[in-house]
């Protein structure tokens, strides 16, 4: 069996775990990315056991515990009383449950973890610069172009480039992408600026009419990592960059509890961002001959399920693995779409239905019956080191 050459567009959180499992395999490829160079960008992420499980697999459990921060519980709250209205064990109980962790850390460290292990392994396996701008596939390669007007040429090429991927805007079709209604703030606080008792606060989710507001530390607990949504009509711009005043949020979220506007307030001055959150429908196919997508090229998702970064990883080690395990590139680009695309879609759809769920009129009634959330659904289970391929 030949190895196939893989070119993945975007080394992002998803293209980055494809390139290490590809490696680990025994396959050189090659990671071309738009940025000029690779730099501390975004705020907090969720990593759930379904994911760390991946990052243990690919022989970052060491990296992973200097950048993880593990809560022990997490409470979803009332808005303004303050009530506990669930309690999630995290900690040791995830590990006892699903064998890995549960835990937080800031996008820019795990982005730094996974480009640092993939240039370990291969120092020119990353391209800087390249803005692909158009992909055609023929027979047994796939070419894509870049902006600077160079090429390269793989048996395989991966769109792992994000929620605007070109890959996927120029083989596959799109969906227009829907202006939810919700925007959402984020900033991370340092935790010397917060009062103490709110530093103490234990980290989770307020909940409360139309909007929603959660909290929890990263990098050792010096800094909390925040994210307020909102619904909201005229502002609708897509990106993680936008800077934002703390005035919008603080009267948004007037009334809420105390926990919530004194972290609000102790925002850092040109550290708060702000994004409008876009909804996409599944995709009808993820391979057009020897171009596939992966993780938010393929299924952009809004973040009320706290999956898309998992899907992502999920992605990148299945391709690694359908393209390594299975010998013929096309039947291994087939088996990757039938035993992802289920699942990202499933996910998509219930991302977007959860928002209602969290943002209801009543606040109190959200754990009256069996409650509907990433847990309950079993995600932190799947086992995409362990899954027939
Ligand atoms: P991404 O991680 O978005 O990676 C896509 C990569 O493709 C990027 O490196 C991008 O520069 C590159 N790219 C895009 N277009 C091209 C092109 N035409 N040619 C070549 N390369 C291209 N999620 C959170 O929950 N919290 C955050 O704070 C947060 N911050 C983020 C900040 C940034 C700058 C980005 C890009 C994403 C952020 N996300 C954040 C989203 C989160 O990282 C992704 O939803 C998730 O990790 C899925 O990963 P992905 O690899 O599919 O996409």
């Amino acid at each position: 069996m030949t190895s196939p050459n893989v070119v993945i567009v975007g080394a992002g959180i998803g293209g980055l775990t494809a390139a290490r499992a590809l490696q680990m395999r025994g396959i050189r490829v090659v990671l071309a990315e738009q940025a000029t160079q690779l730099g501390e960008i975004g705020a907090g992420l969720t990593l759930t056991p379904n994911l760390t499980r991946i990052l243990y697999h690919l022989g970052l459990e060491d990296e992973l515990a200097n950048i993880l921060l593990v809560p022990e519980v997490q409470h979803i709250r009332h808005w303004q009383s303050g009530d506990i209205l669930v309690g999630k064990p995290r900690g040791r109980v995830a590990i006892e449950t699903y064998g890995f962790p549960y835990g937080h850390v800031h996008r820019a460290d795990l982005h730094a973890m996974l480009t640092k292990a993939v240039l370990d392994h291969d120092p020119d396996c990353i391209l800087l610069g390249k803005t692909a701008t158009h992909v055609m596939t023929s027979g047994t390669n796939a070419i894509v172009t870049f902006e600077d007007g160079s090429t390269l040429t793989g048996d395989v090429i991966v769109g792992a480039d994000g929620v605007r991927s070109a890959v996927r805007a120029a083989l596959f079709e799109t969906g227009l992408a829907r202006f939810t209604g919700h925007v959402a703030w984020r900033a991370l606080v340092p935790t010397a600026d917060l009062p103490d008792h709110i530093a103490k606060a234990i980290p989770g989710l307020f909940i409360g009419p139309g909007k929603l507001f959660m909290r929890y530390p990263v990098r050792q607990g010096t800094a909390w990592n925040y994210a307020a949504f909102a619904r909201q009509t005229g502002w609708k711009n897509e990106s993680w960059s936008s800077r934002s005043e703390i005035g919008d949020p603080l009267a948004l979220f007037a009334g809420w509890h105390e926990v919530v506007h004194e972290t609000l307030k102790a925002s850092p001055e040109d550290g708060v961002f702000k994004w409008a959150l876009y909804a996409r429908d599944p995709l009808s196919t993820w391979v057009k001959g020897r171009v596939t997508l992966l993780g938010d090229a393929a299924h952009a998702m809004v973040p009320f399920l706290g999956q898309g970064a998992a899907m992502s990883v999920e992605d990148g080690l299945i391709l690694a693995r359908c393209l390594t395990e299975i010998s013929d590139v096309d039947a291994a680009l087939a088996r990757y779409q039938a035993l992802r695309k289920p699942r990202c879609d499933e996910t998509q759809i219930e991302a977007s239905s959860i928002a209602d769920r969290l943002q209801a009129e009543e606040a109190g009634n959200y754990a009256k019956g069996p409650v509907r959330d990433e847990e309950t659904l079993g995600y932190y289970r799947y086992d995409a080191v362990g899954v027939q391929v």
